[in-house]
């Protein structure tokens, strides 16, 4: 099914997802396993796609000095709006202060049994067991290991003609085929996931609760999202693709409603690759780039740890110095690099952020009950950022 009335069920399914899940408990519970159906559907897809895209990509650029061109031009892209995402968040949370004169009974603080460190991801990057990591769910390494594979299978093609070429333009239709089917159960499948998880959350009454003493934070965090994604992202889609952002944005909406169903943007890919190459991005550009954003480009997550770490700096009455705040600017940019593309990442990942300033880790306690709303939010903001480098960069 395509176009406006394909959106038209999106929207329905996001709208009633909620409602359902907010006073008929029961029924969302009984409907979760469609929204189960539709995950484990979408990352069945996810790990072969990454491989056989990504290699497809790389074997398709004319050669490596594009590869290498692409590579700088995309690093440079997260790196740039990503830290955009940043300052927004930062100065919303700084001017709004969401966090002054809160207090939070001791009961909420939940201690996180977390650890991350940035050793841990750079040597993370090679898979001592690439089935290992695909188990796991391991995007990135998975992502280093096809690349290092392409590379070596350009080296080989140098000496002789091998089959692997073909065989994975091929690979790369039929895994599309099979996404597409897959999208095709997209209303239902957002429907249930947003469904359970509002009811698991408590449905209306608990959620309102929990809205009524986060407010302030949740609208920060939401007014520094809808900024990043409303209009830095969009001017900078206008300031090098020269045409209308909120028409591409039209375009990558499945992509944008399945990341805010499924807060993950690593499951969202498959869909997120079909509308891009569908807005008419390309190709090579569009498989190359995606998968490697899905796990390192999180505009979203950025600007949801640095906000998140100074209202807890606010709430336990810690005055950050500019220099400390600049440490945010910094740890934030990382932990959202950090950040794997699945549910409440950004939530270990903001230990980084926190410990680096000094603020108590437990105070993650305090936020976790609104996470799993914010994270759908931050995870919509991640993907269209990826949405709009691939644009940009192609
Ligand atoms: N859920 C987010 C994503 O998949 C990551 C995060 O927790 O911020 O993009």
């Amino acid at each position: 099914m395509k176009g406006r009335k394909f959106i038209v069920m999106m929207v329905a399914g996001v709208v009633a997802g909620f409602l359902v899940g907010a006073y008929a408990t029961e029924f969302a519970r009984a409907t979760a396993f469609i929204g189960k159906l539709f995950l484990n559907a979408l990352k069945m897809v996810v790990l072969p796609l990454i491989v056989v895209s990504v290699a497809n990509a790389i074997l398709n650029m004319e050669s490596l000095k594009r590869f290498t061109e692409v590579g700088w031009k995309t690093l440079l892209y997260y790196i740039s709006t990503t830290s955009l995402a940043v300052v927004t968040g930062i100065a919303l949370v700084s001017v709004l202060q969401p966090g002054a004169g809160e207090t939070f009974t001791a009961g909420t603080a939940v201690s996180q049994q977390v650890t991350f460190s940035l050793e841990s991801l750079v040597v993370g990057l090679i898979p001592s067991n690439i089935f290992k990591a695909m188990v796991d769910f391991d995007v990135l390494p998975v992502l280093f290991g096809t690349i290092l594979f392409s590379l070596a299978v350009i080296a080989v093609e140098w000496e002789r003609e091998i089959l692997v070429r073909r065989l994975l333009f091929e690979l790369d239709a039929v895994l599309m085929k099979l996404t597409g089917w897959i999208i095709a159960f997209a209303p239902l499948g957002v429907f249930s996931l947003i469904a359970h998880k509002t009811a698991s959350a408590g449905g209306a009454k608990a959620v309102s609760a929990v809205l009524a003493s986060l407010g302030k934070y949740v609208l920060t965090v939401i007014a520094g999202l809808a900024i990043h994604g409303f209009l830095t992202l969009p001017l900078i889609y206008f300031l090098f693709v020269r045409r209308n952002p909120y028409s591409y944005m039209a375009k990558v909406k499945d992509a944008l409603i399945t990341a805010f169903a499924t807060a993950s943007s690593s499951a969202t890919l498959p869909v997120t690759l079909q509308n891009v190459i569908g807005a008419g991005v390309k190709r090579p550009t569009a498989e190359f780039i995606l998968p490697l954003g899905a796990t390192v480009n999180m505009d979203g997550t950025a600007l949801y740890e640095a906000v998140a770490a100074i209202f807890l700096a606010q709430v336990y009455s810690i005055h950050l110095s500019l220099a400390q705040v600049g440490v945010v600017f910094i740890t934030a940019t990382l932990a959202a690099i950090g950040a794997a593309g699945i549910p409440e990442a950004g939530l270990v990942t903001m230990v980084l952020v926190l410990k680096s300033v000094g603020v108590p880790v437990e105070g993650i306690g305090f936020i976790l009950a609104i996470d799993w709303f914010l994270d759908r939010c931050r995870t919509a903001v991640n993907v269209l950022g990826d949405t709009v480098g691939a644009a940009v960069v192609s």
